[in-house]
């Protein structure tokens, strides 16, 4: 049964990783996706083709999510280009991460800028057209490390805590208008984000989870599904954990 048909997505960081594999598993529930990325034309560019074999409308567009004028700019064009805008799912991010006593200033505002204020920037651009259409499902992608913390990774931490204040706030100001505003938060997901650590470390995270194992995109795609989808109409506000019981 295809849970998302004729409905539009845009997606934040579709290029690769988690973002993809929403794409991905979105257009086969027959939603048309308008994705972004920062800097990978050709992978963008393969994406679009397979998401448009599947049968649905799909573009991709390069989109500094943590500029202000861009994100305007990206719902500008994609309501132009889509139509009617239900979904929208900020899922791009960024770690640049070290102890507190090495991170520098730079680091900090970076990973708060692509991260958090991406999402503010977003949700102000999509807020009148969904305001008007009475109607929509706003996604925010946190982490179990913005629930929880850790060493080493204070801005990112920092950036994903935010995201859940943000998203409660917004689903109470937009609440009795239809537009749900609803988080992810991730466990240990494997993708490139999560290549860059050593096997050793891997190894260890896999046997501490509940499950056994590292998620992979579709787990989150499918929880996203859920949320996107009219299943989940009486849903906002939440923060939903998708980490194989790490938590627990
Ligand atoms: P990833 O593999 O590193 O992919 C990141 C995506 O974001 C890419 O498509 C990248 O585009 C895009 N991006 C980066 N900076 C951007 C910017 N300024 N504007 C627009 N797009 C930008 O990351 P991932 O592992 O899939 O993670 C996706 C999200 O899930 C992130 O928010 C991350 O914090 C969160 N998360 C991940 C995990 C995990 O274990 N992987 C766990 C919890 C939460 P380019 O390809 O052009 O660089």
């Amino acid at each position: 049964m295809k849970l998302l048909e004729g409905k539009n997505a845009i997606i934040t960081g579709g290029s690769r990783g988690i973002g993809k594999g929403i794409a991905e598993v979105f257009a086969k529930h027959g939603a048309n996706i308008a994705f972004t990325y920062a800097s990978s034309v050709n992978a963008a560019n393969e994406l679009e083709k397979e998401l448009t074999s599947l049968g649905v409308k799909a573009k991709g567009y390069k989109s500094n999510a943590a500029n202000y004028e861009e994100a305007q700019e990206l719902i500008k064009n994609v309501a132009e280009e889509f139509g009617a805008i239900d979904i929208v799912i900020n899922n791009a991010g960024i770690t640049k991460d070290n102890l507190l006593m090495r991170m520098t200033e730079e680091d900090f505002d970076a990973v708060i800028d692509v991260n958090l204020k991406s999402v503010f920037n977003m949700t102000k651009a999509v807020q009148r057209t969904m305001l008007k259409q009475r109607s929509g499902s706003i996604i925010n992608m946190s982490s179990v490390v913005g629930v929880k913390g850790n060493a080493g990774q204070s801005n990112y931490a920092a950036s994903k805590a935010g995201i859940i204040g943000f998203s409660k706030s917004m689903a109470l100001e937009l609440g009795s208008r239809n537009i749900r505003t609803n988080v992810i938060a991730p466990g240990f997901i494997e993708t490139e984000m999560t290549e860059k650590l050593d096997e050793k470390t891997v190894e260890g995270w896999r046997e501490s989870i509940p499950l056994k194992r590292g998620g992979t995109p579709e787990d989150i795609a499918n929880a996203c599904v859920f949320l996107a989808s009219d299943l989940s109409s009486y849903v906002t506000g939440q923060v939903i954990h998708v980490n194989g019981g790490m938590l627990t």
